[in-house]
């Protein structure tokens, strides 16, 4: 590689916008492109939630604090993007939940992570409005939230000040491989962009860009709903999920009513910098519709109620919904593709892309420019999913 090779980065949500940040930041000339708008994808139909407390320990934590501490320092760089750290809570609906809860806090703790349990007195003192049967809780402090459109335009802007072309309205076409290796891409306009090597960080439409090329990438569109309150008091000023959230995430057994088992849904109540607040979410495989569905809607509302009876007063002026790009162990993929010299892979972080960017793109930037790697890419390699463990030309 070059000492300032020009690298160009299809999809400006927030993992191409952090790795075009990262890229500039080491030396590397970007050019990154979009079919709309600066983060139109699913960046700007999520939360902002930058979470450790979801993740499984292990790698999935240590990856996620890398992320947050990373954030942090961008947060000192970018112009303000809503960053706060209040710290975030997980909140049970039954007694097993409540065992399951000590057990996750105990491996996290192992772990050196700043989590700590809430027995029934600690978690109401925590979140007075909480209804009176919630047994337990607990609480992770190094989590925070963000805007997350305005942190992916903080962070385009960013390089595009670190002279990066940006290219918004402007679909990817093909990917240009010439003696094996990629070497630029055709847009549908037909104007050919040559580089040194090509990062596609595309999201859910990672596999579209890729299958032409004969290389698969098991990335599949999981729909999830958010509600808005209208501004007005709030449930309190820190991220609360129910523990259950972590079941539907992983796709483990839960106990919960029939409408929430249907569509996914757990408890996520995000208040914002505006002063009005989130409430999430459902997880659900239906294609790539993003219309709101009155049902998931209701059956968020009813969700939150169960944790919040005061919610019955508050008022919803809309909801939204976005796909989150899944992968089949929940890892995103950050990895050159096995046989194709220059051509990297950063999508497939499902609900996880907006606390992840950081040590995505640092990672990217690592790894493209030949530097000393920020966490073990091994576990994030993208030919873990295939069963030869390299290409299938088609
Ligand atoms: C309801 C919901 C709640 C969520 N909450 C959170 C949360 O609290 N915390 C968290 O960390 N994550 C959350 N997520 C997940 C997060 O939103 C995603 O993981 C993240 O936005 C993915 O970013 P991305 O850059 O990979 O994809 P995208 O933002 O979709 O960006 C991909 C970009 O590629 C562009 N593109 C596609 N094809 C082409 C082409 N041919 N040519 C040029 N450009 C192209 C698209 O236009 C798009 O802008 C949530 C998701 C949902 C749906």
């Amino acid at each position: 590689m070059k000492s300032s090779p020009h690298v160009i980065v299809v999809g400006a949500g927030v993992i191409g916008a952090a790795s075009a940040h990262y890229l500039t930041q080491a030396g590397a000339r970007v050019t990154l492109i979009d079919q709309g708008d600066i983060g139109s994808g699913t960046s700007s139909r999520c939360d902002g939630n930058v979470l450790a407390i979801d993740k499984d320990p292990g790698f999935d934590s240590q990856m996620a604090t890398v992320s947050q501490q990373l954030l942090h320092e961008l947060a000192q760089e970018l112009p303000y993007f809503e960053y706060r750290r209040p710290g975030s809570y997980l909140v049970c609906d039954n007694a097993d939940e409540v065992e399951m809860a000590r057990e996750w806090v105990r491996q996290q703790q192992a772990e050196g992570l700043p989590f700590a349990y809430l027995d029934y007195e600690a978690i109401h003192r925590h979140l007075p409005h909480l209804a009176e049967d919630v047994p337990g809780g607990l609480y992770c402090g190094s989590d925070s939230t963000l805007n997350p459109l305005l942190y992916t335009q903080r962070l385009a802007q960013s390089a595009r000040d670190r002279s990066a072309d940006l290219r918004p309205h402007q679909p990817v076409g093909d990917i240009g491989i010439e003696g094996g290796a990629a070497k630029g891409v055709r847009l549908a306009s037909g104007e050919w962009v040559p580089g040194d090597a090509v990062v596609v960080a595309a999201g859910i439409w990672t596999p579209a860009l890729l299958e032409p090329l004969g290389i698969r990438v098991p990335i599949r569109p999981r729909k999830g709903h958010l509600l808005v309150s209208g501004k007005g008091p709030l449930f309190g000023d820190a991220k609360v999920m129910e523990f259950g959230y972590l079941m539907s995430k992983f796709g483990r057994e839960r106990v919960a009513p029939p409408d929430a088992m249907q569509y996914g849904v757990a408890l996520v109540y995000e208040p914002t910098a505006s002063h009005n607040f989130l409430l999430g979410s459902s997880r659900e495989f239906v294609g790539w519709d993003t219309s709101s569905n009155p049902k998931v809607v209701q059956s968020i509302a009813r969700r939150a109620m169960r944790f919040y009876p005061g919610m019955k007063d508050a008022t919803i002026i809309r909801s939204y919904a976005g796909l989150r790009p899944w992968t089949p162990d929940h890892f995103p993929i950050v990895s050159e593709v096995d046989g194709v010299p220059g051509l990297w892979i950063a999508a497939g972080h499902e609900g996880d892309g907006i606390g992840l960017a950081a040590v995505t793109g640092r990672l990217i930037a690592d790894l493209v420019l030949g530097g000393s790697p920020c966490i073990d890419p091994g576990p994030l390699r993208w030919n873990r999913f295939t069963e030869e463990g390299g290409m299938d030309h088609g």
